[in-house]
């Protein structure tokens, strides 16, 4: 049975030891050896309530389906790594199944584990046409049309990894919704902005935008794995006359070497992993080779729909060059499945710092118990949730754009209710490049000079009283 893990015995008791480390002394003390049973003092333990209620989740609502249907067919236990320094806890298993190739066989054939695994094959065999979805879902004649009137702006590229987690008979999916082309796509408001951020304005030389004072955005590429119908860089994102050139890339790096305030290089695109590791290993010495470059942020969204390009190799690389900060952007809990469980853990051992910027995207993830979820995994993954981003005013993605009150809510039902490492901020990324503008419930019920009467996420009132 396949595992994306290498396959080594599934229980800790199981494990040799392999070297001195891990040989257990003779000192150790065994649980008989304690001062009682581990039944004697469960006894022990007084039955409180709860603290809070375990609320249901709705059952007849796509957006909670949290695996990919037919996920566990493919699915063996995760297995600890083989030196036993990744353990697998094991209640793992239940939350990140592996992606159902075995789906996709109708329409691609029977695909083997070295092609699967190997994120070129992905790539090259990304889906581009609407008809090459026949067989993995019942297209509907919305995403026809929507397909035939899109393609010419912003094409449609998904992995088959990210086409295995689709439900093929339901068009809201979670997973389709952000990756297949949408009616609500040829909807131009008029409050639509070709480029919402204002990233072009601050441009002063192509490819760099740079707009604080000691931080810079570096587009490295036009490329991505899977073009996310959200994208907020539709403007030039898949689209080849946009390409960050060898003569770009050089102009790019000159600006940043020559601005000594400079600390903190976003490397972007597109995607910058869609770069070899050869090409990105030389970008980041360059960059690492300025004395003023402090960090990298890399934003990436491989993670999500194409974990493979994680190798150990890429990994190894990236330790050259930290410390190393990655930016990347889950939706979902669909999304946190075992082979992006186990890239995560590859960029986190090799000493990365990840963080997930999720775009709030209506019927993907505007509830908060989906959010709730999505963190919870994030966190087992050790990814730490950071932004939670107000979907922009980019062209032709108002069907996505829910009021900011879903926002709030989702905050109010987060903070308090759940650990602060699972609560991220949620911004509205100012229209025009006014920069991130955090927004949370009011918790200040009135302030009176040094008096401050402020409510906890139950509601109750407590007063601060300042020196
Ligand atoms: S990965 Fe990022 S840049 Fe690429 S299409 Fe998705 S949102 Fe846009």
């Amino acid at each position: 049975m396949y595992s994306p893990f290498p396959i080594t015995p599934k229980s800790q008791e199981q494990v040799k030891p392999k070297s001195s480390l891990t040989v257990i002394s003779s000192n150790t003390p065994k649980l008989s050896q304690g001062p009682g049973t581990k039944e004697e003092w469960l006894k022990k333990v007084p039955d409180t309530k709860s603290k809070g209620e375990v609320t249901p989740l709705p059952t007849d609502d796509i957006r909670f389906v949290f695996n990919a249907k037919g996920a566990l067919k493919d699915a063996g236990d995760l297995a600890n790594s083989e030196d036993n320094v990744r353990p697998i806890p094991p209640h793992f298993n239940q939350r990140f199944v592996q992606a159902p190739k075995h789906l996709l066989e109708t329409a691609l054939g029977i695909i083997t584990q070295n092609d699967w695994q190997d994120w070129r094959w992905q790539q090259r065999e990304r889906l581009r046409k609407i008809d090459q979805l026949d067989g993995i879902i019942q297209v509907t004649e919305d995403e026809k049309t929507a397909f035939a009137k899109s393609d010419a702006m912003f094409h449609m590229g998904i992995t088959p990894y990210y086409a295995s987690l689709m439900d093929k008979d339901n068009p809201n999916c979670p997973i389709r919704l952000q990756s297949v082309p949408q009616i609500g796509e040829l909807d131009i408001l008029p409050s639509d902005l070709e480029d919402p951020l204002g990233e072009e304005k601050d441009m002063p030389v192509p490819g760099i935008t740079h707009r604080y004072p000691d931080r810079v955005l570096f587009y490295t590429t036009h490329n991505c794995p899977v073009y996310c119908r959200h994208c907020t860089r539709k403007r030039k994102v898949s689209d080849p006359n946009s390409m960050a050139d060898k003569e770009q890339i050089e102009l790019a790096l000159a600006y940043i070497e020559k601005h000594s305030e400079i600390r903190d290089i976003v490397v972007s695109g597109g995607d910058p992993l869609s770069l070899s590791d050869e090409r990105l290993d030389y970008i980041l010495g360059r960059l690492r080779a300025i004395p003023h470059v402090e960090i990298f942020r890399m934003g990436t969204r491989n993670l999500v729909t194409l974990p493979q390009r994680i190798t150990d190799d890429f990994a190894k690389m990236l330790r050259k060059h930290q410390p190393v900060f990655i930016n990347t952007h889950f939706n979902h809990p669909k999304e946190c499945t075992a082979e992006a469980l186990d890239a995560c853990r590859k960029l986190a051992d090799a000493g990365c710092v990840i963080g997930n910027q999720m775009v709030l995207l209506k019927g993907v993830n505007d509830d908060w118990r989906i959010v709730k979820e999505l963190n919870h995994r994030l966190l087992l993954m050790r990814v730490r949730p950071y932004y939670i981003y107000q979907c922009d005013l980019s062209q032709g993605i108002s069907h996505f754009r829910t009021p900011i009150s879903v926002g709030l809510d989702i905050i109010e039902n987060l903070r308090g209710h759940t650990s602060g490492l699972a609560v991220p901020t949620y911004v509205v990324d100012a229209p025009g490049g006014g920069g991130k503008i955090p927004l949370q419930p009011n918790y200040i019920k009135e302030h009176d000079g040094k008096k401050w009467s402020l409510r906890n996420f139950r509601g109750d009132v407590y007063t601060y009283l300042e020196p």
